[in-house]
């Protein structure tokens, strides 16, 4: 059997880009099978390295792991029994449903005073009423993964509308940040459809379940939110933590969680994508004809513009 294409060369980079390219290319995952000529390959990098840190004191990033997703590993033991790789008190920031005003930006801005990076799962129509959000939270070098177009729980739909769901979500925020998104996803309410998995592993996408939900969306107290976590926390040793940047109780918990982090001693691991996930012309398109472009006629009023001649 022919191997899956392998990972394409990165781009050169000149001296002094952000982009944290590693210093050896990682080797390419065996291939279980052969790559979809239907869909396109993984391009890289996916991701910049963001600012340099300011604060001296801050909890930081303790290391940043490169994930191959060739076939679309899970990650998140609730629902995935595969590859543990947190270590005791490691810890994965994961933010859901963004972006969205006033909180998005808060939890940015926590997590800048802090200097640690997380994961981003972006709704598609979210990153099209507020692109210039999410573009900030790639260019603050976290990492944009999607999360559908429109939130729907996929395992009531069928396989086509699962994958206009998911392909619309992808081709959005790649809109808004103007690049190849990380290869990563979580699925709305963490319900897995069988042909959705399959589909993404697949397009190569990494799939997010949880270790350490916070419930935040119900919860909503900040400080409950934060004891949620640390308690969890406290009896799970590590983990991938779900939260929602969507949630204004979150946007105001996310100092506290972290200073909370840093004074129990557990680091941050930040996760990005070896390669960055492609978009398809098709769903751009759609994309595109969903955004209202401005025409030379934009000043006019309806009523000069469309009258009823005959009824
Ligand atoms: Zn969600």
């Amino acid at each position: 059997m022919p191997r899956a294409t392998p990972p394409q060369a990165r781009p050169g980079a000149p001296a002094g880009t952000p982009v944290a390219t590693p210093a050896a290319a990682p080797a390419p995952a065996p291939a279980a099978k052969a790559a979809n000529p239907n869909l396109p390959p993984l391009v890289g990098p996916a991701y910049v390295k963001g600012p340099a840190c300011a604060n001296p004191s801050a909890l930081g990033v303790s290391r940043t792991v490169l994930i191959d997703t060739s076939g679309g590993p899970g990650f998140g033991f609730e629902h995935f029994k595969q590859h543990d790789f947190l270590k005791p008190g490691e810890v994965v920031l994961t933010f859901d449903d963004g972006p969205w005003l006033g909180n998005t930006p808060a939890v940015l801005r926590a997590l800048e005073q802090e200097c640690v990076k997380a994961i981003f799962f972006s709704i598609g129509k979210h990153a099209t009423y507020y692109p210039d959000i999410i573009k900030q939270v790639y260019e603050a070098g976290h990492s944009v993964g999607s999360h559908t177009w429109s939130h729907v729980d996929l395992s009531k739909k069928t396989p086509d509308e699962q994958k206009e769901e998911i392909e619309k979500g992808i081709s959005a925020v790649k809109a808004a940040i103007g690049q190849p998104i990380a290869p990563f996803f979580r699925f709305p309410q963490l319900k897995h459809p069988a042909d959705a998995v399959a589909y993404l592993g697949d397009r190569n996408v990494a799939i997010f379940s949880t270790d350490l939900d916070s419930f935040d969306f119900r919860i909503k107290k900040p400080d409950q939110i934060v004891k949620r976590v640390m308690d969890k926390l406290a009896k799970h040793g590590k983990g991938i933590i779900l939260m929602h940047d969507f949630q204004h109780g979150t946007a105001q918990a996310t100092p506290m969680l972290l200073a909370e982090l840093k004074k129990g001693g557990y680091k941050v691991v930040h996760m990005v994508g070896a390669n960055g996930l492609q978009s398809m012309a098709q769903y751009d398109a759609m994309i595109a004809k969903n955004e209202k472009l401005p025409t030379a006629g934009a000043g006019r009023p309806t009523s000069s513009v469309v009258r009823t001649i005959d009824q």
